[in-house]
């Protein structure tokens, strides 16, 4: 039979080519579908970390990776400005870069298709196909018609809104949050320095929301600029994300020259999207299924990096798939939830814990006013970077347009 593989993803994302990727190389017969004709989009800060970099490293694509922008750190503006350059860490390079994601997501798609992998561009999945409460399969469409696909474990990479998902009606016993966010690719005369910028004070009316900008360089001349925000934030459905960011632009330093918005608007360089964060489909298995990346919620719920996260949760998802051909069979995916659980599972309760806080506004303001406070920033960045980061610590003077961060309180537009 040739549509029947031991292991069929859903969706060719990062979470989907690094699932391809891996089981391809442990020899499992595997086919990636995506409903996108690559090199694609995708609404993004276009930020790798360092994690996200040694997964790649980890995956043979070092030297790819130089192509993009390199970053050194992490530079914050707000009521008071620092920056702290990547540590050194076990494991983990002290450098990250910006890689926009058509580039970095078709080379990854491309690498898995070097490893062996089957890869179906142009297909959308339109259903799961299911024999008792088991998944068996997916039907496909294209342009060249209507197929079905049978495999032993299906793989749900399929993005923020999985439609596969969506379609089985999973219930997730952990309901972590989302982001919304938005973000727009520009020209600008900034410095191509090598630093991910970060505006935590984001501020709609009088209230401080749970968010942050971003201004990260693509190097060139070129920037990605964004927000995003938390939508366990009360009235986060009253807020227009598009005047957000352009009010947010605003605030930008007039010297980088950047375009109107009107003109960004044109070129569709503008994109919104959904940022799922700290597990909203748990366990993350289902007989016959598995879910990575967005699709599983993956993204870290202190910073909604997502990338990595989804490469990572990608890669352990087709290892516990090979173990489970080898061992128990595709009703017993239970290992992938094991390690998932000790990999991320009390960073990530801790998240959901901080996210709830993030409905109340005056909790938010609270939390920024004693963060600005320089012994607790030197605490937080020693908890989370190590003690030679907190040595490291910057003051930066302040941009020239310190313009508190204020925004519409109008309906969301996506
Ligand atoms: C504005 C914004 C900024 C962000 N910035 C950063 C950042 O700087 N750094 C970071 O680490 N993370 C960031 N993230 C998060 C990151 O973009 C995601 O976490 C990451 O893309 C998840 O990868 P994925 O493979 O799970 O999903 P995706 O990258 O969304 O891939 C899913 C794939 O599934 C395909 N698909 C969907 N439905 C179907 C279907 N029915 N049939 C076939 N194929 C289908 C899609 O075409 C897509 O290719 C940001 C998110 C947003 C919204």
């Amino acid at each position: 039979m040739g549509n029947k593989y031991d292991l069929a993803i859903v969706g060719g994302g990062p979470a989907g080519s690094a699932a391809a990727w891996q089981a391809a190389r442990a020899g499992l017969k595997v086919v990636c579908v995506d409903k996108a004709r690559f090199p694609r989009d995708k609404a993004c800060g276009d930020g790798l970390t360092p994690r996200a970099v040694a997964l790649l490293d980890s995956m043979g694509l070092s030297e790819q990776l130089t192509q993009f922008h390199r970053i050194d750190g992490v530079r914050f503006s707000g009521a008071k400005n620092w920056q702290v350059p990547w540590p050194h860490r076990t494991g983990l390079p002290d450098y990250g870069y910006v890689a926009r994601r058509t580039t970095l997501d078709a080379m990854l798609l491309e690498h898995a298709a070097a490893a062996g992998a089957e890869i179906r561009e142009s297909t959308e999945v339109v259903g799961p196909v299911a024999s008792g409460n088991r998944i068996t399969g997916f039907k496909t469409k294209s342009a060249a018609g209507t197929e079905p696909i049978v495999a032993d474990i299906v793989l749900a990479a399929d993005g923020a809104y999985s439609p596969l998902k969506k379609a089985i009606g999973l219930k997730s016993k952990i309901s972590g949050t989302a982001a919304v966010a938005i973000r727009a690719e520009m020209r600008s005369d900034r410095p191509d320095d090598h630093m991910f910028e970060v505006y935590p004070h984001v501020k709609v009316g009088k209230n401080t929301i749970p968010g942050y900008g971003w201004v990260f360089p693509l190097g060139g001349g070129q920037i990605n600029v964004g927000i995003g925000y938390l939508t366990s934030y009360k009235r986060w459905r009253d807020i227009n994300i598009s005047q957000l960011l352009e009010q947010f632009t605003a605030t930008l330093p007039p010297d980088w020259q950047l375009p109107q918005m009107d003109e960004l608007r044109r070129s569709r360089a503008v994109q919104a999207w959904r940022l799922p964060m700290g597990f909203t489909a748990w366990p993350p298995w289902q007989p016959g299924l598995l879910l990575a990346g967005d699709a599983l919620g993956a993204g870290k719920p202190t910073s909604g990096a997502g990338i990595s996260k989804a490469i990572e949760s990608g890669l352990h998802a087709a290892r516990s798939a090979q173990l489970a051909l080898d061992t128990t069979g595709p009703d017993d995916l239970s290992e992938y939830a094991r390690v998932l659980r000790r990999r991320w599972g009390m960073q990530y309760r801790m998240g959901r814990i901080i996210q709830r806080c993030g409905r109340e506004p005056a909790l938010v303001g609270a939390a920024f006013s004693v963060f600005d406070h320089k012994i607790t920033h030197r605490a937080i960045i020693l908890g989370g970077y190590g003690w030679k980061a907190a040595k490291s610590y910057e003051p930066e003077p302040k941009p020239k347009s310190a313009a508190r961060l204020e925004g519409p309180t109008e309906s969301i537009s996506r």
